[in-house]
């Protein structure tokens, strides 16, 4: 008998029909002779739905109270999908990311998973029943709170449980068929992936690439969890996500993709003396709001007035908190003033054969060049470059990078749900 942990996402159970259609998958899963833990996110738009209303009553709202509405979200997709299978005649029994012993620690609205003691639903599965968990959850045992995972986490909730209790597969179940060489959403030319390693998902989940959560693949990575992503919407093979098998790397593309995000900003600081010591200090205070920056820049010195400018970029929702931690200290820092540029977004390429193939970056370049795209910031890693651009020219570059690596496919990707919110 195997084990399958399946995770199912908000665009999969949208609605009473979704949730009807993927308990019959589960279903079947089950009489095909397995054990089946199911994590579930919630219904469709749900938790953004909820955010707003949060944000419509308090323009702060609290970080532990926040956590206790969103985690309402999930609460619902698994009462129902396990009344769902019910209905089919199979036992469910639906847990709380706390009744799954889920254990995290105390960071609200992005807590990491610390421990993971399923002892519910090691007792479940005893039992015959199929168990449903639910995702992007957990709890701490300091201050006894509930605590979300951050945007997607239900992905590392399928991962850890899938880790912890050993299991033979961890399905991913979307609305698109598998990991793409872009956004199928943005790039309809985009084409799936059959297998693509840790390391190259890893660097595509932090450009952008929500189709799987970058903390759900460093989990994955470390424990060693092969997973496959793939549509709730048909039965087609997805994508593999593993260590680099011989098979795979005889067949390696250069490039493996190319990845967008939109939900950053940029900061300028202004006018900052050029003296040693003073990116550590604005960079200190920055990292005390629990931000994590991405791209910095820094301009080269007036020579005249020994001042310089430095660039970075945040995540939008945490540039009104990082503002005004910087404003208070503008004094010690000794800069002149401060802008704020929320019409940014950001494009990475990634491949792990940029390592050893020259004349990427000039490429890359060029393609954006053509397609007139003005660039304000740049950064690479082995095995990524990315740039800012402005916001309402990067569907045009995406599209642009795609076509010049030659990533094109010939039909179009399809898109079977979601709002792509
Ligand atoms: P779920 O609700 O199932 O968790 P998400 O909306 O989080 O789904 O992730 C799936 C979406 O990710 C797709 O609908 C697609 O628009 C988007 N996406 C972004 N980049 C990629 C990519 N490289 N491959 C596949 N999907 C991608
Ligand atoms: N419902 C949560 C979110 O929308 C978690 C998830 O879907 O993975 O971010
Ligand atoms: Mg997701």
């Amino acid at each position: 008998m195997s084990l399958v942990v399946q995770k199912f996402g908000g665009s999969s159970v949208a609605d009473a029909e979704s949730i009807k259609r993927v308990a019959r998958r589960i279903v079947d899963t089950k009489k095909a002779g397995n054990d089946v833990v199911v994590v579930v996110s919630a219904m469709g738009d749900t938790t953004d739905d909820l955010l707003d209303l949060a944000n419509q009553v308090a323009p702060i709202p609290p970080a532990r109270e926040l956590d206790m509405l969103l985690t309402a979200g999930e609460r619902i997709s698994m009462a129902l999908l396990a009344m769902a299978i019910a209905s089919y005649g199979h036992e469910a029994r639906s847990f709380t990311g706390s009744q799954a012993g889920m254990i995290t620690d105390e960071v609200h609205g992005n807590a990491r998973i610390v421990d993971v003691t399923p002892r519910r639903v090691e007792e479940a599965l005893a039992a015959g029943a199929i168990a449903i968990v639910a995702g992007f959850q957990g709890f701490n045992r300091r201050t006894g709170d509930i605590t979300t995972l951050g945007r997607g986490g239900s992905d590392t909730t399928a991962v850890a449980l899938a880790a912890a209790m050993n299991a033979d597969v961890c399905e991913i179940y979307t609305d698109v068929d598998g990991v793409f060489t872009s956004d199928p959403r943005v790039v309809p030319a985009a084409h799936k992936i059959d297998h693509i390693t840790y390391e190259e998902m890893l660097e595509l989940a932090a450009a952008g690439a929500k189709v799987l959560y970058i903390r759900a693949v460093e989990f994955a990575r470390r424990n060693q969890v092969r997973l496959h992503v793939r549509s709730s919407f048909n039965h087609k093979e997805g994508t593999i996500v593993s260590d680099l098998t011989p098979e795979a790397s005889m067949e390696k593309p250069v490039i493996t993709g190319v990845a967008t995000d939109k939900s950053e900003a940029k900061i300028t600081v202004v006018g900052v003396p050029d003296v040693p010591g003073k990116a550590a200090d604005l960079f200190t205070r920055v990292a005390a709001e629990g931000v994590s920056i991405d791209m910095i820049v820094q301009n080269v010195s007036a020579a005249a007035t020994g001042l310089t400018d430095i660039s970075f970029t945040l995540p939008k929702d945490r540039g009104a908190r990082v503002l005004a931690a910087l404003d208070a200290s503008k004094e010690d820092l000794g800069f002149q003033a401060l802008q704020y540029d929320d019409q940014i977004a950001k494009l990475a390429l990634v491949g792990a054969g940029m390592r050893t193939h020259p004349g990427v970056s000039a490429r890359f370049f060029t393609a954006l060049a053509e397609a007139g795209i003005n660039i304000e910031m740049i950064t690479t890693s082995e095995i990524r470059i990315s740039v800012v651009t402005r916001v309402d020219t990067l569907d045009d570059a995406v599209r642009a990078v795609h076509t010049a690596f030659g990533l094109d496919a010939d039909g179009e990707a399809v898109v079977y749900g979601g709002t792509g919110r």
